[in-house]
């Protein structure tokens, strides 16, 4: 398994987040099986949290139209400190022709500034491709026990 990144406070895009919690709504984030692991560390069970897609990709469940961490009276997320990479990395998505883009759904998308699309271009193509496969990954953690 590759570590897509050491420390996931890497992975933070450095910008005017006002914390609105939009991109928390809607939404359901591709996982990397380091994620899980860290989720999974708090107490929570795989299953709880995490769904397999008929396309193999594991990502957060979705209730109630809002992430299941998602705790819409405080408009906060439950885990912050332990999110997944995805979240850190948005509003930062992965184009196949253009590489890191800024998604403009997010209200403070003009403050992210071009160094950290440079920054991080190539740990979101990294995260796009291990989110792809991370399935054969999670069947055998599962086997061993650790998911
Ligand atoms: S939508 Fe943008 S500004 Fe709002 S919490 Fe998400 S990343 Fe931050
Ligand atoms: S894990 Fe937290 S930051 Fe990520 S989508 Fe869910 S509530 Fe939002």
């Amino acid at each position: 398994m590759i570590r897509v990144v050491r420390n996931p406070a890497e992975a933070e895009v450095k910008f005017e987040c006002t914390m609105c919690g939009e991109c928390c709504l809607g939404t359901s984030m591709e996982l990397l099986t380091d994620d899980m692991e860290r989720i999974v560390g708090l107490g929570y069970g795989l299953d709880q949290f995490a769904a397999r897609g008929s396309d193999g990709v594991w990502r957060l469940r979705n209730v109630d139209g809002h992430c299941v961490f998602y705790d819409p009276d405080s408009k906060r997320c439950r885990i912050y400190e332990s999110r997944p990479i995805g979240c850190r990395l948005y509003p930062l998505n992965y184009d196949d022709e253009e590489g890191a883009v800024v998604d403009k759904a997010c209200p403070a998308w003009r403050t992210v500034p071009p160094s950290e699309k440079k920054r991080l271009g190539r740990l979101l193509q990294l995260f796009v491709e291990e989110t792809q496969r991370t399935d054969d990954e999670v069947r055998l953690l599962r086997l061993m026990g650790k998911l």
